[in-house]
Parts: C-alpha cells; sequence; structure tokens
C-alpha cells in the first residue's frame, strides 16, 4: 500500500476514502487556485533571501506500506531549509498538527533536521515557523498510516470526525451517504 505524507493527521475516514475511492473525490477549484497562488507567494517571498528550488518526490518503504510525497521548496543560503507552503483564509494561533507531522516526515524523507512552515494569509500575509525534526511525532505519524492500513485490510469505513472542516471535504458527498 502506498500513502501520501500529505494525508497525515486527516480525517480517517478521508484517508480512507482517499485510498480506496480516488476517481470519487471532487475537487475544490478555488481551493486548488488558493494553494497554487499561496506556492507564488511564498517563492516570491523566499526568492529575496535564498536560492530556492523544488523538493523532489520521495518514497520510503515501512513494513506494510510505503509513504511518499515531496515538501515545497529547498531554500538554500548560507543555512538550508526545507519549506513546507500552506495557504489559510485566517491566522491560527498556532499551525495545525497536521501541517507539522507532514513536514517532519518530509524531513525525514530529505534528511533535513530543520525545516520552515511557511503560511501564507489570505492574499499575503506571511507566517513562518522553524521547526526541528521530531522522531516522535514521525513515531505517532507511523501508528496513523498502520492503522489506516488496518482499516483498508479489514474493509472497514473509519468512523466520521465530525469538524469544521467537512464543510470543505472532498469526500463529504460520499461520507454523508454511509
Ligand atoms: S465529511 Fe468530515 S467526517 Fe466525512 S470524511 Fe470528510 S472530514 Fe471526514
Amino acid at each position: 500500500m502506498r500513502f501520501h505524507a500529505s494525508w497525515v493527521f486527516q480525517c480517517m475516514r478521508w484517508s480512507y476514502f482517499k485510498y480506496t475511492i480516488p476517481e470519487k473525490e471532487r475537487f475544490d477549484p478555488l481551493l486548488i487556485k488558493a494553494g497554487k497562488e499561496a506556492e507564488e507567494i511564498a517563492y516570491r517571498y523566499l526568492s529575496k533571501r535564498y536560492k530556492v528550488k523544488r523538493c523532489k518526490n520521495r518514497e520510503i518503504h515501512f513494513k506494510g506500506f510505503s509513504l511518499a510525497g515531496r515538501g515545497d521548496f529547498i531554500a538554500m543560503g548560507s543555512d538550508s531549509h526545507l519549506v513546507e507552503v500552506k495557504s489559510s483564509k485566517w491566522l491560527r494561533d498556532k499551525p495545525e498538527l497536521r501541517w507539522l507531522a507532514q513536514l517532519n516526515i518530509y524531513l525525514f524523507l530529505e534528511n533535513f533536521e530543520s525545516g520552515i512552515l511557511l503560511e501564507v494569509i489570505g492574499k499575503s500575509a506571511i507566517r513562518t515557523m522553524k521547526i526541528r525534526f521530531n522522531p516522535e511525532l514521525l513515531r505517532k505519524s507511523l501508528l496513523y498510516f498502520s492503522s489506516l492500513k488496518q482499516y483498508i485490510v479489514r474493509e472497514e469505513i473509519p468512523k466520521a470526525r465530525h469538524s469544521y472542516r467537512c464543510k470543505y471535504c472532498s469526500y463529504r458527498h460520499v461520507c454523508a451517504i454511509r
């Protein structure tokens, strides 16, 4: 089984659908557009201070599944950082754990000790947070994917995790009928 690092700590039911019925996903064009614009804004921001290049796709095999993905950028200066960009409509008190976990996996895949989570809030505001690789967070992330694998093997749909995110969920049309 091949999972994507960006699924980490998502609603387990969403990840189950993503793996088992990828053809039924309904993408929101506005969210995709906002993500692309955020990457462009982040690129311009980073380019003022660093030489910036795109990360490559990576994949690593664990017992029973593999994990694939790539960070957004590597910013190279006197020191180098792996950068993951997130687009938000509003400023949170702190970044979501799933974002940090995703970046943490990319640090592991690229063998970086630290990275930068760069949030583009609204059309232009930027918040950056430097994080160090966290082995305990990686362990918890792998447990998440092991659990997902178990649901898939058992063909058991995980319980719904109702939250504000259901409104934007790309599988809400499927989730609602189960
Ligand atoms: S609608 Fe909510 S509970 Fe259902 S899959 Fe999406 S995020 Fe999970």
